[in-house]
């Protein structure tokens, strides 16, 4: 009879999200994240694309969960949770999960994400990949996938019903109930666990930030503004988004047919995303609408169209990574040439890491120079802020709670919110990687 945590990547950092639970005899890893900062400075790539890397180079680059503060519990574990699709949460899995002789459970969508990583990089994983929506038993606990709403489709929190009680976890989520695509989140399920959670491990990211995080509808608005309002007449256009936020790529999609343009998504990241969005049913893309994976694949699109007046092209790069393809775009390094007062739209905020902003600084002042005209924070984040972290703790009303995914003053805001709502400060836990706390013996 026990109940233990173990905060393996992720706390009190952002990036590498990883917690081990130990319920009785049995363990769950819920997601085995890549620390992207650290993943950028060791690879210099682009930042949405994994390649084969040796697992002690990216442990010493601390780009990957150091999992040795789970050795002891290495035997029983009994699966791998997978929240959602980005890589922040999923990045290590294809380098780690080998070592845990279990299978990886996840939503659909975030499954064949999965998939289309390991096809795409030649690698291999031993482990059984079990997509499911709802919840299905694991032994003696009830895994739940709770649908919720983030930057990526397909988004779960975590409600693991043991013996003790349910422990749900929510790294990442904002409350969205308009989303552009795809349902709100499930909140009449999370009322019917008010009361029996007895620890709720939540995301802390913008626990600082005293608002309610905007719908995802605010984006669209935004991008439509900028892209239909602008006299765009006779001007290469491009948008550069996470590839992973597959929602926004479909708003920007839309929005470039509505300018009677024809819609170009650019690399191999943004062809992964979309792939597995169409799989798994949950966009539809037109094929008049281009997808050019591989680098041979955009360079003869360049070669042939040397006028992208007729054109919306969609690209990574907007976190200014030195091989992404707005840098590379920049550089000259495919057969394409900016001309004064081209658009470019960074439908983004950059992770506020140091590398990340001078890589940033860099890329805006190389489009400074070539006269273009940009368009930057055409964006909403997909993380809760304060007031929506509030909502899920009155909804959960937990007995523990465990911030992470944040840094220190981010924890500190997540921790005074719940002294502020009368949760018991001894229940309150602030764990560093590598802590363990014991909530029953
Ligand atoms: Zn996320």
């Amino acid at each position: 009879m026990s109940l233990e945590i173990t905060a393996v990547g992720g706390f009190n950092e952002i990036g590498r999200q990883s917690t081990a639970i130990k319920i009785d005899e049995q363990v769950f890893i819920i997601d085995l994240g890549l620390h992207l900062d650290h993943y950028i400075r060791y690879n210099e790539d682009c930042a949405e694309d994994l390649q084969k890397k040796s697992v002690s180079g990216l442990r010493k680059a601390g780009a990957i969960p150091d999992w040795s503060s789970i050795r002891d519990w290495k035997k029983n574990v009994s699966g791998i949770i997978l929240t959602h699709a980005h890589l922040d949460h999923i990045g290590a899995v294809p380098y780690l999960a080998h070592l845990f002789d279990c299978p990886i459970y996840g939503t659909p969508f975030t499954i064949a994400l999965l998939k289309q990583i390991l096809l795409d990089n030649n690698m291999d994983l031993p482990n059984e990949l079990v997509s499911f929506r709802g919840s299905l038993d694991v032994g003696a606990v009830k895994v739940e996938f709770i649908r919720s709403t983030h930057s990526t489709l397909d988004t779960a929190m975590v409600a693991l019903h043991t013996r003790h009680g349910i422990v749900v976890i929510d790294n990442d989520y904002k409350l969205d109930n308009n989303p552009t695509l795809g349902l709100p989140p499930d909140v009449a399920r999370l009322k019917e666990l008010q009361g029996k959670v007895i620890c709720h491990i939540g995301e802390c990211l913008y626990a600082p930030a005293p608002a309610k995080t905007p719908s995802e509808q605010v984006a669209r608005q935004l991008l439509e503004e900028v892209l239909l309002e602008t006299n765009t007449a006779n001007r290469a256009v491009f948008v550069s988004a996470f590839s992973s936020n597959v929602a926004r790529l479909y708003s920007i999609m839309h929005l470039g047919q509505a300018m009677g343009r024809k819609v170009v998504f650019l690399g191999r990241s943004m062809a992964k995303y979309l792939l597995a969005a169409q799989e798994t049913g949950l966009i539809d893309i037109p094929e008049s609408v281009l997808i050019l994976k591989y680098g041979s694949e955009a360079n003869s699109f360049f070669k042939k169209n040397k006028d992208l007046s007729g054109f919306l092209v969609v690209c990574t790069g907007h976190m200014g990574e030195p091989k992404a393809a707005l840098s590379k775009l920049l550089d000259g390094q495919y057969p394409f040439k900016f001309k004064q007062d081209d658009i470019v739209v960074l439908s983004s905020k950059i992770i506020p890491v140091p590398h990340i902003i001078a890589n940033r600084k860099d890329l805006l002042r190389r489009m400074h120079q070539r006269r273009l005209r940009v368009f930057d924070e055409v964006h909403v984040s997909g993380h809760a802020s304060k007031e929506d972290i509030r909502f899920l703790l009155e909804t959960l009303s937990p007995l523990h709670v465990i911030p992470n995914h944040g840094v220190s003053h981010m924890t500190h805001a997540f921790i005074d919110l719940a002294r502020e709502m009368a949760i018991e400060p001894s229940n309150i836990h602030d764990l560093r990687e590598g802590d363990r706390v014991t909530l029953i013996k």
